[in-house]
């Protein structure tokens, strides 16, 4: 049987003109590795979750996306991250929101998952947990770089909001579906630049921003988390796709359209139980890559690559 891997690292105003050749050459090959790794666990007859879980973990720890190190940050300069697995066979989930000290937010996802009676882990106790159950731990500094430091700090002397400024999304996440047929989905995400309040967005929210059924369809999004919250994202693609028999792409469509009319705009990949495969995106780009089992393999950023 067959497998496909998709993966993405963010949506947003990702342009030709706004990009510098060393950026876009940087995130092609980011892309490129986690597909590497994603890949060679389903080509060894892996499973869907290992898959996403191993490509999402080598996004997280590069600068380019915002997740785990070069994550966006709060209003006070921190890192807060969130990230979610699910496994498709037995609708397991795990999810943490405004973790500190776990280098691997969606390896924390999964210890949930696996290691805790508990779905979704947030804050204090969520980085106890992290303790408890051996995760890489870090210093909340080494997720902050240069650049994420200077995005705040323009945001900040703008007065604007996080929606304003940039526009670039730069969560990460993954989608499979194995040779055994299962599927599985991770997302992770440093959140927006300059949240306060302990706001959490979609991505750790399971159902919102992270899906994986096996009947249907699995499911990872990137966008303006308020939104996709309010729609229930990857809910409501997967109940298109297993419910109405919609083909992922047109049920992406029809859901991104909500998001549209409430005015949020981002990105979603999908991956069927039959390998069915699709990228939807209502931003300017989508930073993206698909590798299947004959081979094939696809990067594409911008919005007029397809
Ligand atoms: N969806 C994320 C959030 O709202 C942001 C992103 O996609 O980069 O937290």
């Amino acid at each position: 049987m067959s497998w496909t891997l998709m993966i993405h690292g963010g949506a947003g105003r990702i342009e030709r003109a706004r990009t510098s050749p060393e950026a876009d050459a940087a995130v092609r090959a980011a892309l490129g590795v986690a597909l590497d790794a994603g890949g060679a666990v389903l080509a060894d007859g892996g499973g869907a979750l290992d898959a996403v879980e191993a490509a999402v973990r080598v996004l997280e720890d590069d600068p380019h996306f915002n997740a785990g190190r070069g994550a966006a940050l709060t209003a006070s300069g921190t890192a807060e991250l969130d990230a979610a697995v699910m496994d498709g066979r037995a609708k397991a989930a795990g999810a943490v929101a405004r973790v500190s000290f776990t280098r691997s937010p969606v390896a924390l996802a999964r210890a949930v998952m696996e290691r805790s009676p508990h779905v979704f882990l947030a804050g204090i106790g969520a980085d106890a947990f992290s303790r408890e159950s051996g995760c890489a731990q870090v210093d909340n500094g080494w997720f902050v770089t240069d650049e994420r430091r200077a995005n705040l700090a323009e945001l900040l002397a703008r007065g604007a909001d996080a929606y304003d400024v940039d526009m670039k999304y730069g969560t990460v996440g993954a989608v499979a579906r194995d040779a055994d047929g299962h599927v599985a989905a991770a997302t992770s995400t440093g959140g927006v630049t300059g949240k306060r309040w302990g706001r959490v967005g979609d991505s750790p929210v399971i159902g919102a921003g992270t899906w994986a059924d096996d009947r249907g369809c699995a499911v990872s999004c990137t966008g303006a988390g308020e939104f996709f919250l309010r729609v229930g994202v990857a809910h409501a693609i997967d109940a298109r796709v297993r419910l109405l028999g919609e083909a992922p792409a047109v049920a992406i469509d029809a859901v991104l359209a909500e998001v549209t009319e409430l005015g949020g705009t981002g990105g979603v990949i999908v991956v069927g139980r039959d390998g069915e495969a699709a990228w939807r995106f209502t931003t300017p780009g989508m930073n993206r890559a698909i590798r299947t089992s004959d081979g094939a393999t696809r990067v594409a950023l911008y919005g007029d690559e397809g």
